[in-house]
């Protein structure tokens, strides 16, 4: 989607926005990049997680017993 191609619909007609995400797991505040297919209304978001705000959200999971996010290939 990025390089400006639908991979649902190979359309050419994709525009992107910038903005606040909102809170994700620890209620830590990002940014992020959405890009929208104007032909099929498809939807990607790129956040912008930068190495201290993952370092801080995996120190933050260590607490088994309140886990905040989880591996998709663990789940
Ligand atoms: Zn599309």
């Amino acid at each position: 989607m990025k390089s400006g191609k639908c991979p649902k619909c190979s359309s050419a007609d994709i525009y992107f926005y910038e903005e606040t995400v909102g809170k994700i797991p620890g209620a830590i505040w990002v940014r992020g990049l959405t890009y929208v297919c104007f032909n099929c209304n498809y939807m990607e978001r790129y956040l912008d997680l930068n190495e201290k705000i993952k370092n801080k959200l995996l120190q933050l999971n260590k607490n088994e017993n309140r886990k905040l996010v989880f591996r998709a290939d663990e789940a």
